[in-house]
């Protein structure tokens, strides 16, 4: 409910100048008690058009191999930093990122995660908090990219996996 009503603040937001050019926000989905959160930079058009985080290729690449190591995508709490899409997807300018980097610290803090996984470039940006375990992930869409990055994409998942088990927090 908490976060219900956070998402609500989200999709009405206008503090910074990306809601614009945004169809719209994609504050995140997933548990309110989730013990695990994933956390990417920002929405690309597919999240865009359906207000849904990680929905685009980079988004079934990543569900497809949380899932071969036995991680359901609807157990985790699913975000970006930045909640709206940017005009042709380009990096959020750090005024964006300082906007919006609260909406994150809230969900953090009504979700009490155990483990953050960051994405990709999203771990520089991610304030750390302590008592939470933080993996950095090569980004998915990446790892679809480049075979090097895959099979290091692949083993920083099985990691999480095995760090998964150890807390026996899923
Ligand atoms: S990107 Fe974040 S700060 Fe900017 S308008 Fe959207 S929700 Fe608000």
């Amino acid at each position: 409910m908490v976060l219900e009503e956070l998402n609500n603040q989200i999709r009405n937001c206008k503090k910074c100048r990306l809601y614009q050019t945004a169809k719209h926000a994609v504050p995140g989905e997933g548990p309110e008690n989730a013990k695990v959160m994933i956390v990417g930079q920002n929405p690309g058009a597919d999240e865009d058009e359906t207000g849904r985080p990680f929905v685009g290729r980079a988004g079934k690449f990543l569900t497809k191999t949380l899932a071969e190591f036995g991680i359901k995508r609807e157990t985790l709490y699913i975000t970006n930093i930045v909640k709206h899409t940017s005009p042709e997807n380009r990096k959020p300018y750090p005024d964006e990122v300082a906007a919006c980097l609260p909406y994150l610290q809230e969900q953090i803090r009504v979700i009490q995660p155990k483990i953050i996984v960051l994405l990709g470039a999203s771990a520089k940006e991610t304030p750390r908090v302590e008592g939470i375990e933080y993996f950095e992930v090569v980004h998915p869409s990446a790892a679809m990219r480049f075979t090097k990055m895959r099979e290091k994409f692949r083993v920083q998942i099985r990691e999480l996996s095995e760090k998964i088990g150890e807390l026996g927090v899923i």
